[in-house]
C-alpha cells in the first residue's frame, strides 16, 4: 500500500511512480489528460471527491515540480479551471458538479466570465443585463464587456439581474450560459498590444435553462464573490502552482488536443515565435527574474549595481508573492474559501508586472521597444512594455484591492454606499432610466 500523502517525500514518490507508469510523450494527449484527471494529480489541492488529493499548497507545489521536471502537460490554464469549476464545486448542485467539473479538466469545455458591463466594472453590483423567466428557461438581454476568451468559450459564468425591485446586491443570479446559440454576438476588442484576447458580448433573447442557475435565485452576488476570490488567488499567485504546459481547452480548440503529448509541446514552442501575445507578457510575471538575469548577463550589464538592485528587488517580490500565494491556497483548504491575503497577492502581481517592465527597460534601453523576432527574449520584452498595466485592472483594479485590504484586513470603516438598500429600479446606473428597468 502506498504511503499517505502527508509529506513532501511521499508526494514526490507518488508522483514519480505515476509518471513512471503513465507518462510517455508518444501517448495521445487526451488519453494522458483523462488518466491525469482520474489520478487526482491534475488539481492536487482540490477535494478528493472532485478529482483532487486535498493536498496543502506546499505539498502540491512539490507535485508540480515533479511534473515540471519532465515537462508534462496539465489541464487548461483558463478561467474554466481557475474560476468556473471551483465556483460550481462550492455552490452547485450534485448534478451540476457531475455535469460541469470533469469536462473543464480534460479540456472539453472552456468558460468565460460574463461579469463586467460598460457601466458595471468596479461597481459590479450595478449590472443591468436582465434575466426573465419564461417557462423553465430564462431569457437574457444585455451587454457584457472585456470578456476574456469569449470567442473560445462553450459556457459563460453569467451574472444577470433577476429582481429589479430588490437592492442591487440582492437581485442578481449566477447562470451557466451556453455560448453556442443564436442571439449571442461576440465582438473582439483589440488591445494596445495588438491582440484581441477579450471581447464585447451582446445578448439578445438568449436562453438558459433555470436548471443552470448556480446557487440560489437572486443569490448570485455571493456566488460571484466566490468566483472573484478565486480570481484574486489565481491571478495573484503567479505560476507557482501549475503545470509547465497547459492544454488548450474548449470545443473550438479541439483540433489542438489531437495527437500526442510531444506534438502539443512542439506546437506550444512554435506559438512563442514569431511574436508572443500579451498573455505571454503576463506569463512573464510568473517567470520571475530569471529571464531578465539572463538578459542582463547576455547584454554585459549583469555587473552594474543599478541593474543588480532592480533584479534583486524583482526576485524578492516574486518570492514573497509565491509564499503569499501558498498562504492564500492554504486558507482555501482550511476554510473552504480564499481569505483577504488573496487581495495582497493580486496587488503584488500588479507591482511585479510593472517592476518586470521597468527592470527590462533599464537593461535593454531603447531595444526594449523592438517587436517580434527583432525584439529581446523573442519580443516578450516589447509585449510586456505594453501589457504591464493589465494586471492593475483585470480581476479588480488596484484601488479596489486596496479598499478590500483596508476594510477586511485593516478593519477600516466600510466605503459608504448610499445605494446599498435602495431597490435597483430606483437607481441611476450608467445611462439607466426608470424605463430601462421596468
Ligand atoms: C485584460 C483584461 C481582461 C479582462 N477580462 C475580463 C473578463 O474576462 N470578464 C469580465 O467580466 N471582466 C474582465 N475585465 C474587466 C475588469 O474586471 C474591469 O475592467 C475592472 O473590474 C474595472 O472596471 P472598469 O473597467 O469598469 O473601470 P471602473 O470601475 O470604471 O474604474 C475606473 C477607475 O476608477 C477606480 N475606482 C472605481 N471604483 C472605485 C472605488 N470604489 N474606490 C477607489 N477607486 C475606484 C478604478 O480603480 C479605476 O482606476 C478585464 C479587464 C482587462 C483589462
Amino acid at each position: 500500500m502506498s504511503a499517505p500523502l502527508t509529506t513532501t517525500d511521499a508526494v514526490r514518490s507518488a508522483v514519480r511512480a505515476f509518471i513512471e507508469a503513465e507518462y510517455d510523450e508518444g501517448r495521445a494527449l487526451t488519453d494522458w489528460l483523462n488518466v491525469l484527471v482520474d489520478s487526482g494529480w491534475a488539481v492536487p489541492t482540490w477535494p478528493t471527491e472532485w478529482f483532487g488529493h486535498g493536498l496543502a499548497p506546499d505539498l502540491a507545489a512539490s507535485a508540480y515540480e515533479e511534473f515540471a521536471a519532465v515537462g508534462a502537460p496539465g489541464p487548461p490554464s483558463g478561467l474554466a479551471v481557475m474560476l468556473a469549476a471551483p465556483t460550481i464545486i462550492a455552490h452547485g448542485t450534485e448534478e451540476q458538479k457531475q455535469r460541469f467539473v470533469r469536462p473543464v479538466l480534460v479540456g472539453d469545455e472552456a468558460w468565460c466570465q460574463l461579469f463586467s458591463e460598460p457601466a458595471a466594472g468596479s461597481d459590479l453590483a450595478g449590472l443591468k443585463t436582465r434575466a426573465e423567466l419564461d417557462g423553465d428557461e430564462y431569457v437574457i438581454n444585455g451587454q457584457k464587456v472585456w470578456t476574456s476568451g469569449a470567442h473560445y468559450a462553450d459556457f459563460g459564468m453569467l451574472l444577470a439581474r433577476t429582481d429589479v425591485d430588490a437592492p442591487k446586491h440582492r437581485g442578481i443570479t449566477y447562470f451557466a450560459l451556453p455560448m453556442a446559440q443564436p442571439g449571442i454576438e461576440v465582438r473582439p476588442l483589440r488591445q494596445m498590444t495588438g491582440d484581441a484576447l477579450f471581447a464585447e458580448v451582446f445578448m439578445t433573447d438568449v436562453r438558459v435553462p433555470a436548471a443552470n442557475i448556480i446557487g440560489e435565485l437572486n443569490g448570485g452576488w455571493g456566488v460571484g464573490n466566490t468566483t472573484l476570490s478565486n480570481e484574486r488567488v489565481g491571478l495573484g499567485a503567479g505560476s507557482s502552482l501549475s503545470f509547465p504546459v497547459a492544454t488548450p481547452g474548449g470545443r473550438r480548440l479541439a483540433t489542438q488536443r489531437e495527437g500526442s503529448i510531444a506534438e502539443l509541446k512542439a506546437r506550444v514552442r512554435g506559438v512563442v515565435s514569431p511574436r508572443p501575445t500579451s498573455a505571454g507578457g503576463a506569463a512573464m510575471i510568473g517567470a520571475g527574474a530569471g529571464p531578465l538575469i539572463k538578459l542582463a548577463s547576455d547584454t554585459g550589464r549583469g555587473d552594474e549595481p543599478a541593474v543588480r538592485q532592480q533584479l534583486a528587488r524583482l526576485h524578492a517580490l516574486n518570492q514573497l508573492n509565491r509564499w503569499n500565494g501558498l498562504r492564500g491556497r492554504a486558507a482555501i483548504k482550511a476554510g473552504g474559501r480564499p481569505g483577504p491575503e488573496a487581495s495582497l497577492g493580486k496587488l503584488m502581481t500588479s507591482h511585479i508586472s510593472r517592476a518586470w517592465r521597468d527592470t527590462a527597460a533599464t537593461i535593454a534601453g531603447p531595444q526594449s521597444l523592438l517587436a517580434g523576432g527583432d525584439g529581446l527574449l523573442n519580443g516578450t520584452v516589447e509585449i510586456q512594455m505594453l501589457a504591464a498595466p493589465g494586471p492593475s485592472i483585470y480581476g479588480g483594479s488596484d484601488q479596489v484591492q486596496r479598499n478590500i485590504i483596508g476594510e477586511r484586513v485593516l478593519g477600516l470603516p466600510r466605503e459608504p454606499d448610499v445605494s446599498k438598500n435602495v431597490p435597483f429600479r430606483e437607481l441611476t446606473v450608467g445611462t439607466q432610466s426608470k424605463e430601462s428597468t421596468s
